[in-house]
């Protein structure tokens, strides 16, 4: 059906690789590339293995938008999947733009020397998008991405309106080192380390990092204690779901990860500023980066499972009801299929189905769009086909299982 290009060879890179292999009739031919081509053909030679398919390579620096002009004009997709990180969305849909071709991503643009995420820069090109007559699918991964799918789900089939969600993001695995993160560690990093914060009756709300917490008691894993951050789909939520009064974002931290990451604070190795060593000047989450494990090369030893799932309350027929809609996945099971960890599957499955929306025109539009703005049956089909099914569930205690 159609010709895509990869961008982006990390932990998400490889799933993502995989899972268009797996669907040849979809994904017909299939370009990886990014900054180190040899991380490229490593994951290619693991496709083959797995699929038996041949996935070409090739380099480019995607923070210059030239250079990813000239990929697209050499490879000529019909889609872009940015799976580089944050950092280059603009750079690629600069040349998605340029080159008439669809985009879609993962997470939303943030700029390097400010810890800040906002969906105002990408926002922002819905006018050049719509009259070019292409389309950007914005936050492609499971959150953001199927949750905010959850939210279309719930919307659609459940409620008439819905009120309160809150978002609760559960990783129980186990990698075996004393501390990792499980997705780039700067980019992670820098997420948790920001105020906290949530949307209540039309405000934000700003809380100090990490001082909200309680034990849900997750499905299939039990009892976590879960902190309140702030996370990029509750601004496109909060945008999109008519009737909401608050929406929240909330994720399972152990003791040693935290202190871990207070010690890193205390010491200044998480600082994104540039800072004088031997006559060079370093970024010190950067070189903190180069320190820890490549979040792609955790999930040989790991085990145990991820929950992640919206917990909504609204009203059905003048009624207040409450849903839990979930997903489980096991680390293991994922490294058998794919060679990565539980949080590259969780993202890398979404952002292949994102992509198989586009090219089989379910999901279409001109502009730029974010996960809850289209059909969610579709997706939530293909999440019980392709590796992330998923559960409903109705909840009769909701003032004892969410005290907050
Ligand atoms: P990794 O750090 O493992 O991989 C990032 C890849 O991007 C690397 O191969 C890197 O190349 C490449 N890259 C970085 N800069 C450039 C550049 N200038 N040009 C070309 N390639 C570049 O990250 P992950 O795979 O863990 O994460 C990928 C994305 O997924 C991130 O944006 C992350 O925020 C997002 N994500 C989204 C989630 C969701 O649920 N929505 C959850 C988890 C992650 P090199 O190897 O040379 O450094």
């Amino acid at each position: 059906m159609a010709k895509v290009l990869i961008i982006g060879a990390g932990g998400v890179g490889n799933v993502v690789a995989h899972k268009c292999a797996q669907l040849p009739k979809v994904f017909t031919d299939i370009v990886l590339a990014s900054r180190t081509e040899s991380k490229c053909r490593d994951i290619a030679k693991n496709v083959k293995a797995a699929t038996k398919r041949v996935i070409k390579t090739d380099r480019v620096d995607a923070d210059n938008v030239k250079e990813v002009i000239a990929l697209i004009k050499k490879h000529k997709p019909e889609l872009v999947l940015n799976i580089a990180l944050p950092y280059q969305d603009l750079p690629i849909m600069d040349a998605c733009l340029a080159m008439g071709v669809d985009y879609l991503d993962t997470a939303n643009y943030e700029p390097p020397t400010k810890a800040k995420f906002e969906y105002k820069w990408q926002w922002a090109y819905q006018s050049k998008y719509k009259s070019k007559g292409i389309m950007a699918l914005l936050g492609s991964g499971f959150d953001p991405g199927v949750t905010n799918v959850f939210c279309a789900y719930a919307l659609k089939h459940y409620f008439d309106e819905i009120n309160y969600v809150d978002i609760l993001d559960c990783n129980a695995g186990d990698h075996g080192h004393a501390f990792a993160t499980n997705f780039n560690p700067e980019i992670n990093i820098r997420e948790i380390t920001q105020k906290g914060k949530y949307w209540e009756n039309g405000k934000w709300i700003e809380i100090p990092p990490m001082s909200v917490n309680f034990h849900f008691d997750y499905p299939e894993i039990g009892p976590k204690n879960s902190f309140l951050l702030y996370h990029e789909e509750l601004e496109s939520l909060a945008k999109n779901l008519p009737g909401l009064k608050r929406i929240r974002f909330w994720m399972t931290f152990g003791e040693n990860y935290l202190t871990h990451l207070r010690v890193m604070q205390n010491i200044g190795i998480t600082r994104i500023d540039p800072v004088e060593f031997e006559g060079k000047k370093i970024v010190p989450i950067q070189f903190l980066k180069a320190l820890l494990p490549d979040p792609g090369s955790l999930g040989k030893n790991y085990k145990g499972k991820t929950n992640i799932g919206c917990l909504i309350k609204g009203k059905k027929n003048g009624v207040s009801k409450v849903w839990y809609i979930y997903n489980v996945c096991d680390h293991a099971e994922c490294y058998k299929e794919t060679k990565a960890q539980a949080i590259s599957y969780t993202t890398g499955v979404p952002a292949m189905i994102g992509a198989k929306m586009i090219l089989e025109n379910k999901w279409r539009g001109k502009g730029v769009f974010n996960m809850e703005q289209f059909d969610p049956d579709p997706f939530m089909d293909d999440l019980n086909k392709y590796g992330l099914p998923w559960k409903a569930v109705e909840i009769k205690n909701y003032n004892k299982i969410m005290p907050l």
